[in-house]
């Protein structure tokens, strides 16, 4: 049976440090930190992700703005906002919810953010640094992955990890995260052979797929650590893409969804934005 690694609970530990170190800034430098998120159009996910994220800010005691574009704004009209933010000292983060709507091209819009505002750490600036070993601002949720795996007091070094996955957001820099802490790593996607053989190599099997409960405990070794990535609205509930109940019995540790990698997420994108304001100092 496994330990169960309380997402929730060490998120809650976290934010508790920032909230304090919020607090110190503001009374010794006077300074708060200030995000602002920006929503382009109506999607009913995107706008439950950019209220979250601005109630953590709030309760951390940072500022927090989002600017609500409607889903018709041109290319042009939200480089406009970018340029405006970059400039503003106030405004020590960036993020534009992804994604955005089809007539305006993604990577043109991260490009434009200022990299030392860029808090969700997409700017290729930010992703070649992570690539580096020279990391300022790193993708929150593997960020928070990592985190996760560290509070098991387990070592990463020396370790076979396997993650499934291969986006830019999560597989890709998680993948050079867990290999800049020397474990050992291969990256599966889609097109892999016989991933069950391979994942069942993983000392450490980050899953990050988006098809809800699609690994089994045939793919699990026996005491590794299984972090669930995936999130999937199935039936108006949040599925991982773990099949939770039997690989629990397997493994060692284990990220329940929700209340794993999800709140994790959050409190990185705050923890960057501390790190993008101290950087004022
Ligand atoms: P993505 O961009 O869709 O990437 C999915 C990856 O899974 C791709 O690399 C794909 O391979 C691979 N894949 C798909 N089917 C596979 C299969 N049958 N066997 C092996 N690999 C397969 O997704 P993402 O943005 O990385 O997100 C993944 C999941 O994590 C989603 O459920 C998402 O909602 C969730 N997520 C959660 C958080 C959080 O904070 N909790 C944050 C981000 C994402 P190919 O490259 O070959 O297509």
């Amino acid at each position: 049976m496994a330990v169960i690694i309380d997402g929730k609970a060490i998120a809650a530990k976290i934010r508790e440090n920032i909230k304090a170190e919020v607090e110190r800034l503001k009374n010794k430098h006077n300074l708060i930190p200030g995000l602002t998120v920006i929503l382009v159009g109506e999607d009913p996910a995107s706008q439950v992700y950019v209220r979250n994220k601005e109630r953590a800010c709030i309760e951390a005691g940072m500022n927090s703005t989002v600017i609500r574009m409607s889903a018709d704004t041109t290319e042009q009209e939200l480089l406009d906002t970018i340029a405006r933010l970059n400039l503003d000292d106030t405004v020590h983060g960036i993020l534009v919810q992804l994604p955005l709507p089809g007539h305006i091209n993604e990577d043109k819009i991260i490009n434009a953010i200022n990299p030392e505002k860029d808090v969700d750490g997409f700017h290729p600036i930010n992703c070649g640094m992570l690539m580096t070993g020279q990391a300022e601002l790193e993708p929150c949720t593997p960020k928070g992955i990592i985190r996760l795996i560290e509070e098991t007091g387990q070592s990463i070094s020396g370790k076979n990890a396997v993650v499934i996955g291969r986006s830019n957001i999560v597989g890709k820099p998680v993948a050079i995260m867990l290999l800049q802490r020397h474990a050992t790593v291969t990256i599966a996607h889609s097109r892999t052979q016989n991933l069950a053989e391979i994942a069942k190599n993983a000392d450490i099997l980050v899953v990050a797929i988006g098809k809800p409960h699609f690994i089994g405990s045939e793919y699990v070794k026996e005491g590794a650590i299984v972090i669930d990535v995936g999130t999937t609205r199935v039936g108006g509930k949040l599925c991982g893409d773990v099949k939770y109940d039997e690989v629990f019995e397997k493994a060692g540790y284990i990220t329940p969804v929700p209340g794993g990698v999800g709140p994790m997420t959050i409190t990185m994108l705050l923890d960057n934005t501390l790190k993008a304001a101290k950087r004022c100092l």
